[in-house]
């Protein structure tokens, strides 16, 4: 929040307005969960769980109106367009998929 949505005065980081004494709290508390979400639909991304990314992103969107979130939706909607441009992180060479990873016991080593 850069400014009251009430009187446009500038926040100076306060739970109310300075100038009309609008109480500020439960927005910023919408625009934390926003940026949570949004923190976490990148996080899905990442992982390559691009449903999941998709359903957060729109919860994000519900909350909060960040041009960004909007952007981000639509590169998730064009990965599902095209899976084959879903990035997956076990295509990554430096970073195998834990999964695939075993701890092997040598049968030698008593
Ligand atoms: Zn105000």
């Amino acid at each position: 929040m850069e400014r009251c949505p009430n009187c446009r005065a500038r926040w100076d980081g306060g739970d109310t307005c300075r100038r009309c004494g609008m109480e500020l709290g439960l927005l910023l508390a919408v625009e934390r969960a926003a940026e949570a979400l949004l923190t976490g639909a990148v996080a899905q991304l990442a992982a390559g769980a691009t449903e999941a990314a998709s359903r957060t992103l729109d919860e994000a969107r519900s909350l909060s109106a960040d041009p960004f979130i909007g952007h981000l939706r639509r590169f998730v909607h064009s990965l599902r367009a095209d899976p084959r441009e879903s990035a997956h992180p076990s295509d990554c060479p430096g970073n195998p998929d834990p999964g695939e990873r075993s701890i092997q016991q040598d049968p030698n080593a008593t």
